[in-house]
């Protein structure tokens, strides 16, 4: 056996492996010198391609320079000045930090780094073929530094064989450079290709307007902002109309800490948030900014990879869902408009009487604790004809069907429900106003120590949402009163499953007393399987439309879909 000497690699030839895994094509070279620029603090960034950068890349900044020490240090070996100790690693804040990029690629290209730091001490000009240093001088430039890169893989060829077509490969910088422009809204970017002008986006340039000029002017006219602020994170940005789609998911740009990602929770959340409101093979469009604790997600760290994960997935899941339905429900309470499936003309005017600023008065909610022992007050005949026309059935006892002279609505009526019931609970609290409901006989519970150990830090919590517990001994307790709405169902197994949900939702995770308002309008809901008479059904329907949020239950679950004769035509194969 013939046992090999350990050598060390040569320098060549360890940044020629590390740029296998960094430059994958052009444009990752493109997305390399971008960051460094950014990392800079660049408020200027240009960058100059021929043949899809196969040829030539050149990013030309005006950052704060590197000194000719640091110039030849950056592009020779594995060099940053971006982290200098394993607790950074934490923190990072920088695009850049593994210090490998600059050596990787001028190991595999002909390679040209000008910088100056102060205009007045001159730049340094290094020029380097395949990681070689073969020229140093001093020359004139304004602060800031230029990276020419050329010849792309001249001395690996098996790696320039896999180079697609200038068009694919010009593409992916279009859209590297398209997710810089939009990422750093105070920053100006040039790109143009063969000396053809592509992009020019000047400072002035809001996110809207990058957004006309990045992914089109069809997506401009048909933006709704986003805005919300979580326990766990902040967003920001635009998300589509819901009329508004596209074949693929490319127009859904996601940055996390600006950090262009990809992540199928944000874009799963996205899809559900338009609830029933995109067909299915279509996707909505997005651009938004997650900002959130960097030890909230875990950012592999694979140069070229793109992909984060989020520590508590399913909260960050339900929350971005929830702020993009709102936001959509907001827009369609603007609007005007129930609906997006297009809509006839005779359905356009119902809703523009119904809609119109002068004609049209929210109404409070009908619903009323004093008379909480009948959820469903009498309908004036005149309130009748407001309210709703067409015709209803229950369907399995459980989806209100509602037909119209060209549409079919269904309600889940245990979803609209929970909707009102949720909306008039949370107001009530909220002004203190609940209502209690005595109880004639007091409902004694037998509790475990758990219970009990949790009913008593909870008390205040559960005396301000209408429910009067007294201690009767050995773990005994008797209900007294509970809030109006719950209506004597159950008693006793509701404030058990109050207790049971309180515990699933862990320590201080959420709201807790929203959490509690949404379990109990769940549980004195109607459910799916009562059977409902008509007045009922109009009641429901009424009380929905006076909801805030009329389209979906506290859980996000919708309340209502359409079916409108466009749909059908659609599904008929008629048009
Ligand atoms: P990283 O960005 O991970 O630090 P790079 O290889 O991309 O590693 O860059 C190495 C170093 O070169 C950077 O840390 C930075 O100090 C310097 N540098 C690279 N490009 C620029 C630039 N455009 N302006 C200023 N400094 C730069
Ligand atoms: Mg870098």
């Amino acid at each position: 056996m013939v046992l090999h000497k350990i050598k060390i690699l040569p320098k060549n030839i360890v940044n020629k492996i590390a740029a296998g895994e960094i430059v994958e094509r052009p444009a990752s070279v493109v997305k390399e010198l971008v960051e460094n620029s950014l990392d800079a603090e660049s408020k200027n960034i240009s960058i100059e391609v021929k043949k899809a950068g196969k040829q030539l890349i050149r990013v030309a900044d005006d950052g704060l320079g590197m000194t000719p020490e640091d110039a030849e240090l950056s592009c020779l070996r594995h060099s940053t000045s971006k982290i200098s100790s394993s607790d950074d690693l934490e923190n990072i804040k920088t695009l850049g930090f593994r210090g490998e990029a600059l050596a990787s690629i001028s190991s595999v290209s002909n390679m040209r780094v000008i910088s100056c730091i102060d205009s007045k001490q001159g730049a340094t000009d290094i020029y380097l073929e395949g990681g070689d240093i073969i020229d140093k001088k001093i020359t004139g430039r304004a602060k800031g530094t230029t990276v020419e890169v050329r010849d792309l893989f001249f001395n690996t060829p098996a790696r320039r064989k896999f180079f697609k077509t200038d068009t694919t490969e010009f593409s992916h910088i279009t859209n590297i450079v398209g997710h810089f422009i939009l990422a750093f809204p105070d920053v100006e970017f040039k790109l143009t290709h063969g000396g053809k002008n592509i992009f020019n986006i000047t400072k002035d340039m809001d996110l809207k307007d990058r957004i006309n000029c990045v992914l089109g002017k069809d997506l401009f006219d048909n933006l709704l902002k986003i805005d919300s602020v979580e326990s766990l994170f902040k967003l920001h940005g635009y998300i589509s109309k819901p009329e508004y789609t596209r074949k693929n998911r490319r127009s859904q740009i996601f940055f996390v800490n600006k950090r262009y990602i990809q992540n199928s929770t944000l874009s799963h959340a996205l899809y559900q948030g338009y609830f029933s409101l995109v067909e299915r093979g279509r996707y909505p469009a997005a651009v938004v900014f997650m900002d959130i604790k960097p030890n909230q997600i875990d950012v592999n760290i694979h140069p070229t990879k793109l992909e984060i994960k989020f520590l508590s997935q399913s909260i960050v899941h339900d929350k971005f869902q929830n702020a993009v339905r709102q936001t959509i429900q907001k827009f369609k309470l603007e609007s005007g408009e129930e609906t997006n499936f297009g809509s006839t003309a005779r359905i356009q005017d119902n809703i523009k009487t119904r809609f119109d600023s002068k004609n049209f008065q929210k109404k409070e909610l009908s619903f009323d604790f004093e008379k909480s022992q009948n959820i469903f007050e009498e309908l004036s005949y005149d309130e009748y004809l407001e309210t709703e026309q067409g015709e209803f059935y229950q369907l399995d006892n459980t989806y209100i069907v509602n037909v119209f002279f060209d549409k079919i609505r269904i309600t889940d009526q245990h979803a609209a429900h929970e909707r009102i019931l949720y909306e008039i609970f949370s107001k009530a609290i909220k002004e203190g106003k609940i209502q209690k409901q005595n109880l004639l006989l007091p409902e004694r519970i037998d509790l475990s120590r758990e219970d009990i150990i949790l009913l008593k830090q909870k008390k205040n919590l559960f005396n301000k949402m209408g429910f009067e517990i007294e201690e009767f001994g050995q773990g005994s307790f008797n209900i007294q009163a509970i809030p109006a709405i719950l209506k004597e169902k159950n008693t006793k197994k509701i404030f058990r499953d109050i207790l049971d949900d309180i515990k699933d939702l862990g320590k201080g995770k959420q709201n807790l007393t929203e959490e509690i308002v949404k379990i109990t309008a769940c549980k004195a809901a109607i459910k799916a399987g009562d059977k409902l008479s008509v007045r009922e059904i109009q009641m429901l329907l009424r009380d929905l439309k006076q909801c805030e949020l009329p389209f979906t239950c506290p859980h996000g679950r919708p309340t209502q879909i359409e079916i409108d004769k466009r749909e059908l035509e659609k599904r008929f194969h008629r048009k």
